[in-house]
This record gives C-alpha cells, sequence and structure tokens, in this order.
C-alpha cells in the first residue's frame, strides 16, 4: 500500500489550493479547436499595450551575455530604482516578480505558531506564502469588499508578524486613501511588518492612494512591494521589488535565491524603468478602457466595484460560472473570482479599445441569452 503523500505534507500546505492563473489563450485555443488569433484575454491584469521597443532592444544587447549568470545583486537596477524613488540602494531588495518579494518576508519572518494578518478577497498570494512556512493566516472580513483597516488592526496579537495589505486590492480593486494609511501605520506594532503591496500603484493619480515610500523613513516595519508585471509591462520577465528599511531589506537577502531576478529581467526592468513615454500611454489606454468597461456596465445594467486596478470585478447579481463559461465558447477569456469568495463576480482586466468592445458585445449577446 503506498502511503499518503498530502497527508505527510505539513497542515498549512494540506489547507492550501494551488493558485489559478488566468486561462491561457494557447490552452483554449486547443481546449474548443479556435484560432489563437481571435481570441480576447482579459484574464491576467496584463499591459495589453505589448512591449516597449525599448525593452526589446536592451534585451537584444543582453542576448549575448546569456552563458553567464546574471548580476546576483541587481546592481544597476537597484541603482537605478534608488535614485528614482529617493531612496539608498540597499534598501531594494529584487524580486522573481513581487510575489517572490511575499515569499521571502513569509520565509523570513513566519513559521509555525507564528501569524499574518490580511483581509478576506484580498490577493491569493497572501494565504500561500503563510501557510507554505506553517504559520496561521488571519483573514479579517472585509468592509464594502475593501481592507477593513482598523479590524485588521484588532486582529494583530502577540503572534503577529506581518500584516499583507493591498492598495489597490487584486481582485477588487478597492483602495484606501493616505489618511487610511497613516492612521493604521501610527497603531501597528512596531514589531510586525506591513508590507504594503503596491503592484498598481503606477496607476493611480491625483494623490488619491497614498505612496506607500512617503512613508518609509518613519515606519521602518514598513515593506513596500512593487512590480514591473503590470503599468510597466514585463509580466513574463518576472521582475518586482521590495523597497523597505536596510534592516529588512538585510534579512529579506539572506533568504533569496542567488540569482532570483535573471539578467534578461534586469536590463529589461532598467530599460522600463527610463521609458516615460511607454508608462504614460499604459495609464491613458487604462483610464480610457476604464471609462468605457463601466459605461458598458451601466449599459447593460451590470454593478461593479470601483476600481483603482487595471481591471475591474463585475457585479453580475448570481453565480457567473455559466457567463464565464459563455464567454470562453465565444474566445473571451476574464477571471472567475468564486475562489476569493466572490462567486457573483467577474473580473476583466482593461484591454485595448476593441478588445474592451468585443468582451462588451460579447457579454450582451451572453446575457442576452439568458
Ligand atoms: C499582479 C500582482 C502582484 C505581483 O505580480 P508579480 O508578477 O509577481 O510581480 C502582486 N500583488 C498583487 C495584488 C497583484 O495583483
Amino acid at each position: 500500500m503506498s502511503c499518503d503523500f498530502l497527508a505527510l505534507a505539513q497542515p498549512g500546505v494540506q489547507k492550501l489550493s494551488p493558485y489559478v492563473p488566468g486561462k491561457p489563450v494557447d490552452e483554449l485555443a486547443r481546449e474548443l479547436n479556435l484560432d489563437p488569433a481571435g481570441i480576447v484575454k482579459l484574464a491576467s491584469n496584463e499591459n495589453p499595450l505589448g512591449p516597449s521597443p525599448k525593452v526589446l532592444e536592451a534585451i537584444r544587447a543582453e542576448l549575448a551575455d546569456l552563458t553567464r549568470y546574471p548580476d546576483g545583486n541587481g546592481f544597476e537596477l537597484k541603482r537605478r530604482l534608488a535614485e528614482r524613488y529617493d531612496v539608498q540602494p540597499d534598501q531594494v531588495t529584487l524580486g522573481n516578480g513581487s510575489n517572490d518579494i511575499l515569499e521571502l518576508v513569509g520565509r523570513a519572518y513566519l513559521a509555525p505558531g507564528l501569524n499574518a494578518v490580511f483581509s478576506q478577497h484580498a490577493f491569493a498570494v497572501y494565504p500561500i506564502v503563510t501557510q507554505a512556512v506553517g504559520a496561521t493566516a488571519k483573514v479579517v472580513p472585509a468592509k464594502d469588499w475593501g481592507h477593513d483597516l482598523p479590524a485588521m488592526l484588532a486582529a494583530i496579537d502577540e503572534q503577529t508578524r506581518v500584516v499583507f495589505v493591498a492598495n489597490p486590492n487584486n481582485p477588487t480593486g478597492t483602495w484606501f486613501g493616505p489618511q487610511a494609511l497613516e492612521e493604521f501605520l501610527a497603531q501597528v506594532p512596531e514589531t510586525v511588518l506591513v508590507v504594503l503591496d503596491e503592484a498598481y500603484i503606477e496607476y493611480a493619480s491625483g494623490g488619491e492612494l497614498p505612496d506607500g515610500l512617503d512613508y518609509l523613513s518613519r515606519y521602518p516595519n514598513l515593506l513596500v512591494s512593487r512590480t514591473f508585471s503590470k503599468a510597466f509591462g514585463l509580466a513574463a520577465l518576472r521582475v518586482g521589488y521590495g523597497i523597505s528599511s536596510a534592516r529588512v531589506a538585510d534579512v529579506l537577502n539572506r533568504v533569496r535565491q542567488p540569482f532570483n531576478v535573471n539578467s534578461l529581467a534586469l536590463a529589461a526592468a532598467c530599460a522600463a524603468l527610463a521609458d516615460a513615454d511607454y508608462l504614460a500611454e499604459s495609464r491613458r489606454l487604462n483610464d480610457a478602457g476604464m471609462a468605457q468597461l463601466e459605461a458598458g456596465c451601466r449599459a447593460l445594467g451590470l454593478g461593479w466595484i470601483p476600481s483603482r486596478g487595471n481591471f475591474i470585478a463585475i457585479d453580475f447579481g448570481r453565480d457567473t460560472a455559466g457567463i464565464n463559461q459563455a464567454l470562453l465558447a465565444a474566445g473571451v477569456i476574464v477571471r472567475p473570482v468564486a475562489g476569493y469568495g466572490m462567486p457573483n463576480f467577474l473580473r476583466v482586466s482593461i484591454g485595448l479599445p476593441e478588445e474592451n468592445q468585443r468582451f462588451l458585445d460579447v457579454l450582451g449577446q451572453v446575457l442576452a441569452r439568458g
């Protein structure tokens, strides 16, 4: 008789479900025998612009050194990030996506008997990095789909080492303002690391969302995590970073894989950071697409959660599994969020104008059919 290797896994891992990514275009094409070129994917909050020519050029230049290990310290990218954000290079931790930064936090600060606090409907990676190391996830009920920061504060106890807050949050798109963050940080015990996940911060404007970096000098227990996957358009390459006190960065560095960010990703991130036009175009496209999807939802009589990300959670007022299937059959991939406790919603990433329109047209047909 063979033994059960699930039962042998540590209890936190047994209770996890694997992260469910957006369905790849080629997978749907295979399953339904569709032409991949005709499929629209609005499921993974990817940048619809495609890669910046400057990024492609930087990658091509780097190819000549493919036999070499990358710079394990990411000197040049750290230097550029430090310059841009007015911090010291030793405050920067580079990650294989910002997902990696979240994992480093889990490995460095969480363990059995300790816990991490985060919100209901928060990013799915928080429970994974918490339970993977045998720590306990303290999930705080959301308020109006967003983080209930006072309730999260109240959930912090002696065993809490980390609080994960996403601003804006994925998949809800909800956000909080500078004053709410200030009040929160002022009350979190200084022994608790606040991981402020700002994966979508580059899309925000007008001071509506706080810039987490503004709080670093006063809160040594703050770590701001950001990514090149969204507004900078490098999702495939996997580059993210944390900015924190040098002390926290030093700790994360101890558990980091030596060469966690590859050389093409490092070169691409440097080029992306310098490409102001691309970022401006990402934002413009996102603002226009958000307005387009909101208008489309309104026309279809659908509600949604106001969002400051590059996606929107649409409220169908009923289970969306059937609607999602019908969209897939028509070659439109969006993201079901039942796994996030939101079975009546679908999360739709902002695409190019024609992609958004295709989604709205197909959705209109699906809903008309009942
Ligand atoms: C997309 C996302 C990330 C990070 O993605 P990476 O590609 O790993 O950098 C982190 N947090 C949230 C909330 C996200 O939506």
